[in-house]
């Protein structure tokens, strides 16, 4: 792999972390947003049919298209996309700014053509790429949590053979072997506000 760049000198509070299918994104952040109330882990609005166990408000907003279409002309998201060729995800903006103006660390869960727009919009965001051990390793861990059928799971491979493509236009790379570990180095990266 590349040297790591040297973090930004003007790294901000906002931090995008992504990575392919199955990485574990998910269990990481939700191990952040546990151990630290004080960073906002943000809560996407998504088309997706919820999941079993999956709380609306709490995992997603779970929307239909028309909202979702709503959203998007009210200027209410701060970045969207369609993933995996398939449902439509985006970031509600106003949570963010307003952590943010209250000086709290905000992570942002999404996909690489979100992670572009956020950089897009806020060149100083920190991003962070959550990689696997191996490929197989990533393959197996999307079997092994089920939750997709075979179509579905060959779709998100595709998807993850993209996104490990692009792992270059990120900041930091971080292997999920251990989900605290990850989730401390992610934490670590997040410049402490100054008080
Ligand atoms: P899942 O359906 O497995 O919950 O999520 C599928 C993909 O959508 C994941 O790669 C996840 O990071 C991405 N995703 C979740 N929320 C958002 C969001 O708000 N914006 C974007 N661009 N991607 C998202």
């Amino acid at each position: 792999r590349m040297p790591e760049p040297r973090p930004r000198p003007g790294r901000s509070r906002l931090l995008v972390l992504a990575g392919p299918t199955a990485v574990g994104k998910g269990t990481v952040s939700a191990r952040i947003r546990a151990d630290h109330p004080e960073i906002l882990v943000s809560v996407s609005a998504t088309t997706r049919p919820p999941r079993p166990g999956e709380i609306d408000g709490v995992h997603y907003y779970f929307v239909d298209d028309a909202e979702f279409d709503r959203m998007i002309a009210q200027d209410a998201l701060l970045e969207h996309a369609t993933v995996h060729n398939r449902y439509r995800y985006g970031t509600p903006r106003a949570p963010i700014e307003e952590a943010l103006a209250d000086g709290r660390t905000v992570l942002l869960e999404i996909d690489l053509q979100g992670a572009r727009q956020v950089r897009a919009a806020e060149p100083s965001a920190t991003l962070v790429f959550l990689l696997p051990p191996s490929w197989d390793e990533l393959v197996h861990r999307l079997v092994g949590r089920g939750t997709e059928d075979e179509e579905e799971r060959a779709r998100r491979l595709r998807t993850a053979k993209v996104e490990l493509a692009a792992q270059g236009e990120f900041d930091f790379h971080i292997v999920n072997d251990d989900v605290a570990s990850a989730a401390q180095q992610v934490v670590d990266l997040i410049r402490v506000p100054e008080r």
